[in-house]
């Protein structure tokens, strides 16, 4: 293979992509190590974008060193191919997405630039709860879905499975994930993105020996399913790659069986955009338009040692010139851009302007985060956030090894966070120091690594902690709540919130945020609508960090006038809760009752905010305070003599073993531990099983702390905290 061929390719490229019915936006959707990396490679070797024999070896995608060191792909990077079908040429844009379900918060973005993808299995795992979670997010985003059946060579060679055996197991594995396609679709798409191998919606084949087949591709080249069967029995991978390329079987699934731009666009953008879909703007979006105003949805944020930092994401309408001022919805000014190209690999080529439809990638939008909308629209509404299927739950203080390199810390801590909206940065207001909170260990491991090596900052650690929550188990109050200059009163009652209450504020179907609530009628009638009494939905005036504040009081005078420091006292509330300052989590806040002074200057904020706040704590404590934890899915993939020792390290960690699945000699095993127990897992896990076991976790939400754990887990948060151990009751609160 040349380099001519890369070349010619990129030159088609660069007309193609003016020409949206010849685009196909996609990415691959896999658990982790069921071979997505290896498959894309293979892709992008097979069309020409580097050379064959460095495929699988070189990993283009995988090319951040963290990534190349550890072998797994963490970020979702881009790569452009051109493909021939049917005497006309393609251009294919595969995002290649992050398989560890740590990093969960960059599959959702990337699912936002694509159109269609390839869910990826192994044909000898099968179905695993990854692959579902990927799956669900595709669903959720209209994002439409072909399978690959992968390593279906480790059938024959290590399962030594007859051809009935094969062909049961494909169909095992298609019905598994048509049941879950169909469950997640509306009735309109049900059918008609349903899998068939039939229709050649479903490809077996192996990235490793680089080899694929479809039932098209059989009937076009005459290849049977025994004749492949015999080819891997006698060892001829090479002969059948030869026959029938993984390129080229793939891709021409790809431009038959996913949509281009202009198709998927009018599906997809009513879903991800509730701005006024007849609007100037929402016709463009809908049609794909290089005319309408620009609207880029930003998916990632490369940080680039010359070019500084890139934005990558989909244009939805209009174009992207060099030199054209777009502003990141939110920000007050303009960012003028730079440069605008087209990413392959880790190379970037640089075009004058690019068109609706595509994904490009832009420096010089230094307000864009990932998951920022940017448009030529100052007034254009946002896309709809995306949604994170976990929160971050592990925390790390960091400081600076040097005291000189604190001011580049905080820079370098402000690009990650920008780069990665899954990490979160805070300062400590008493100590002053930065915490880091991520989605796992591993997660902050590769950040703190990104720091020193990439950023070249030296730091210093903390030993991680888990990140908590409080709630309650009953209902408190009503408890009164008196300023310190006794004149005003406030009563408040504390329950937990309706669990499709909460669920829709997590899950983003309910997006309101914050303390002024733009349009409350609509949301009461949500709120309504989801199961809670119309006189307690009526009274909504704040939610916050999965917490709502209800105004339940009736013409009280003065009230109107210090509700701002109410929810003022709210929002301190929920960020400290009573029971050992951790965040607050699915709290229902009733302001019942008050009594006001008629005279403003004394219920100012120093006498409101301690007041309605020392109410909730009361009423909180009266609920009985409970405290919830993150807790971990665990997979453990381990060879059946080994098995006991990996179930009983989990079982010494609180872990709950909920299945069991022999495979070959492998058994694979399902549970549950809480994140507090798991720390040093990787190191022990190999300890026990002589590193033969492969495993990964994924997180699962958050749970109540068992009942007889409770006081010393407080108790140890408390004092790493210089609080007393134990917390106060509801008397310090009132009378
Ligand atoms: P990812 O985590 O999904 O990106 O998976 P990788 O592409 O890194 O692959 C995981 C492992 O599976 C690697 O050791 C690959 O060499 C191996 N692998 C990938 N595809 C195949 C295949 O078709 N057959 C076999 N036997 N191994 C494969």
């Amino acid at each position: 293979m040349s380099m001519g061929r890369k070349e010619d390719n990129i030159r088609k490229a660069q007309t193609l992509m003016n020409k949206p019915e010849f685009i196909r936006n996609i990415g691959t959707a896999a658990h982790i190590d069921h071979g997505k990396t290896t498959l894309s490679d293979n892709l992008i070797a097979g069309a020409g974008m580097m050379s064959e024999e460095l495929a699988g070896k070189q990993l283009v995608l995988d090319y951040d060193q963290q990534e190349q060191a550890r072998g797994i792909t963490i970020n979702a990077a881009n790569a452009s191919m051109v493909h021939a079908w049917k005497g006309k040429e393609y251009l294919i844009n595969l995002i290649d997405t992050p398989g560890h379900v740590d990093f969960g918060g960059d599959v959702t973005r990337a699912m936002r630039a694509i159109d269609g993808c390839i869910i990826l299995t192994c044909a000898v795992e099968g179905v695993m709860p990854q692959t579902e979670t990927v799956i669900r997010q595709a669903l959720r985003e209209k994002v439409k879905p072909i399978l690959f059946i992968n390593k279906v060579d480790r059938l024959i060679n290590e399962l030594k499975v007859t051809p009935q055996q094969m062909q049961e197991r494909f169909t095992t594995i298609i019905n598994e994930i048509n049941e879950k396609i169909r469950n997640l679709l509306p009735d309109s798409l049900k059918e008609k993105w349903a899998l068939s191998v039939e229709k050649g919606t479903v490809v077996f084949g192996s990235a490793y020996h680089n080899w694929a087949i479809s039932v098209p591709y059989m009937k076009k080249s005459g290849i049977t399913f025994n004749d492949i069967y015999q080819y891997l029995k006698d060892g001829k991978s090479k002969e059948l790659a030869k026959k029938a390329p993984l390129h080229q079987v793939l891709l021409d699934t790809v431009i038959t069986h996913l949509p281009d731009p202009l198709d998927a666009q009018k599906r997809r953008v009513p879903i991800i955009w509730k701005g006024d879909q007849d609007s100037a703007l929402g016709k463009a979006m809908i049609n794909c338009s290089p005319d309408g105003k620009t609207a880029l949805m930003v998916t990632k944020i490369i940080v680039d040692p010359h070019a500084g930092e890139v934005a990558v994401g989909r244009l939805f309408s209009g174009k992207v010139k060099k030199g054209q001022e777009l502003t990141v919805i939110g920000m007050p000014e303009t960012n003028r851009v730079q440069n605008v190209s087209l990413t392959v690999g880790a190379d970037r080529i640089p075009v004058e302007e690019i068109r609706a439809g595509n994904i490009v990638a832009i420096s010089g939008l230094k307000d864009a985060i990932a998951g920022s909308t940017v448009s030529s629209d100052p007034e254009m509404t946002p896309f709809e956030k995306i949604v994170h299927y976990s929160e971050p739950v592990v925390t790390i203080a960091v400081e600076a090894k040097q005291m000189k390199d604190l001011p580049k810390l905080v820079d370098v801590l402000r690009i990650i966070a920008k780069a990665d909206p899954s990490i979160q940065v805070e300062i400590n207001q008493e100590t002053g120091e930065h915490l880091m909170s991520g989605m796992g260990e591993l997660h902050l491991e590769i950040t703190v690594y990104r720091i020193e090596k990439e950023h070249g900052v030296e730091i210093n650690t903390s030993t991680p902690i888990v990140v908590y929550r409080e709630a309650v188990a009953k209902t408190g109050g009503p408890f009164e709540g008196k300023s310190p200059n006794k004149h005003n009163r406030f009563y408040i009652v504390a329950e937990s919130l309706e669990p499709k209450v909460l669920d829709a504020i997590k899950s983003g179907e309910i997006s309101a945020e914050g303390t002024r609530l733009k349009d409350r009628k609509a949301l009461a009638k949500q709120l309504e609508n989801l199961g809670m009494k119309r006189d307690e939905a009526k009274g909504i005036e704040a939610i916050h960090n999965n917490n709502v504040l209800l105004d339940m009081t009736k013409g009280i005078q003065y009230l109107h006038e210090t509700m701002e420091l109410c929810k003022e006292a709210f929002l301190e509330a929920m960020v400290q809760g009573p029971l050992a300052t951790e965040k607050c989590m699915g709290m229902k806040v009733k302001l019942v009752d008050a009594k006001l002074h008629e005279d403003s200057i004394h219920r100012g904020p120093a006498q409101v905010i301690p007041a309605v706040r020392n109410a909730i704590y009361g009423a909180m404590c009266q609920a009985e305070r409970i405290l919830l934890e993150p807790i971990q899915k665990i997979f453990i993939n381990v060879p059946q003599d080994l098995m006991g020792n990996a179930i009983r390290d989990v079982q010494q960690r609180r872990g709950v073993i909920d299945d069991m699945k022999q495979e070959g000699d492998a058994t694979i095993i399902h549970a549950r531990a809480p994140v507090a127990e798991m720390f040093g897992f990787a190191a022990s896990v190999r300890g026990a099983t002589s590193g033969r076991a492969l495993w990964n976790t994924e997180n699962a939400g958050f749970e109540r702390v068992p009942r007889e754990l409770q006081p010393k887990v407080v108790g140890e948060i408390r004092t790493r905290k210089g609080l007393k151990p134990e917390p106060y009751d509801a008397s310090y609160y009132g009378e």
